[in-house]
């Protein structure tokens, strides 16, 4: 394995603090340390410091010079959905005309459109899709995902979903952490009811088997699946031991928040319609809320979650992307940010806590990734910037220099490769 001396960031941002998520003033220390730098020996973070001090240390490492640029951990990015086929370009055009979702949906588009091409799709086809979104991510400076099913809708096409995250985990550098979405939506051919009954007694079981997820997660909403259908989903993965996530309060708010602290879910996702009520309710139980914005945009919404009201409450708030390919078709961490601070009122440092370390933390691994601190794995990035607050300000231009994965250097925009 590799050992590298990175030397000479402008801004070593280290995210270095409490080992829990960062809530409060906490999310805005990033721990920056000036002209910094880091040792790295088989994959993990050695030591960190100021360049000096670093160089002192260096024997036969190889030397990255960051030239005076950021560097920072990876993204960990919370919430997409990635293994899916084609895409909704005509459901785009249709809503910039401004046709509604159901006038869409009568067209043949919508959610259906995306699971009959994800049915039809073979197992080799979805990986090859999912291998070119997974290097969108990387290169736009993210090195973990969660990954959600979601788009099969029965039990053979959510394993194959689920298959598809375990041979991407694989075959490219990015760390997969996989979330069964099952109840993502209720398919044509049955009743919510049939249909959750398929969800608790053949697919969770076949999905705890053979360990294909980490966490179970569910469309908690009008129309999807209602608060007691989405307690007895989360309930029966629960008892098989998954963790618990949830797309909540998105459209209406149906008091989703209020189940996810309920059940002690790990997350509460959206929470676009969320009260203050909610905010209390997810603050009590220690629930996480991840705020994606980019599905707010891209539908063409104004109604943003009150991230400033959660931050106040003392919520370790988390941003990520909802990639997919009807609502947030955006790999990009850094528009999130940039949606963060300009309509959400997130500060450039709160967006950066909430989109690494709490992240991380989102996802059970707050003691491996999120933060470059001795004994973590060296998952970074080196931005083509000299301030991190760049990464929000300067939107639609990607800054990803060269991407760092336990040490190895999977991304090099620098010299072509
Ligand atoms: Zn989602």
């Amino acid at each position: 394995m590799t050992s590298l001396a990175v030397l000479h960031a402008s801004q070593l941002v280290t995210l270095s603090g409490p080992k829990r998520p960062r809530v409060g003033t906490e999310l805005s220390a990033l721990g920056i340390i000036r002209d910094g730098g880091m040792l790295i020996r088989d994959g993990k973070i050695e030591r960190v410091g100021p360049t000096a001090e670093i160089e002192k240390n260096v024997s036969d490492e190889e030397i990255v010079d960051a030239g005076g640029r950021v560097v920072m951990p990876g993204f960990v990015d919370a919430h997409t959905h990635l293994v899916f086929a084609g895409n909704r370009l005509d459901d785009f055009e249709r809503r910039s005309r401004g046709e509604t979702y159901e006038q869409i949906a009568k067209a043949g588009g919508g959610i259906w459109s995306t699971v009959e091409k994800t049915r039809a799709a073979s197992e080799p086809d979805l990986l090859t899709q999912a291998k070119k979104h997974a290097n969108w991510f990387l290169r736009c400076g993210t090195t973990t995902v969660e990954v959600k099913s979601g788009y099969g809708l029965t039990v053979e096409d959510e394993l194959k979903i689920l298959r598809v995250m375990r041979q991407l985990k694989e075959e490219v550098r990015l760390e997969i952490v996989p979330t069964f979405l099952g109840a993502h939506a209720v398919p044509r051919e049955l009743s919510p009811d049939e249909y959750l009954d398929v969800v608790v007694t053949e697919m969770l079981p076949r999905v705890t088997t053979e360990k294909l997820a980490e966490f179970c997660d569910v469309f908690c909403e009008r129309g999807y699946f209602d608060i007691d259908q989405s307690r007895k989903i989360l309930s029966a993965a629960k008892k098989l031991g998954l963790s618990l996530r949830g797309h909540v309060d998105q459209l209406t708010n149906s008091g989703g928040a209020k189940l996810m602290a309920e059940i002690g879910a790990t997350t509460a996702d959206h929470l676009e319609q969320t009260d203050g009520q909610g905010i209390a309710a997810l603050k009590k139980a220690n629930v996480q809320p991840v705020l994606l914005p980019g599905s707010v945009y891209a539908l063409g919404s104004s109604r943003y979650p009150r991230a400033r009201e959660m931050i106040e409450a003392g919520l370790a708030v988390v941003l990520a992307t909802d990639f997919n390919p009807g609502s947030s078709p955006t790999p990009s961490m850094q528009m999130v940010l940039s949606l963060a601070c300009t309509q959400m009122k997130m500060s450039p440092a709160e967006a950066i806590t909430a989109s690494t370390v709490n992240a991380a933390y989102s996802l059970n691994r707050g003691d491996k990734i999120g933060c470059l601190e001795p004994g973590k794995l060296a998952n970074f990035v080196i931005f083509d910037c000299q301030d991190y607050r760049e990464l929000a300000y300067w939107f639609g231009v990607p800054q990803t220099l060269a991407v760092y994965v336990c040490g190895d250097c999977v991304l090099n925009n620098s010299d072509g490769r």
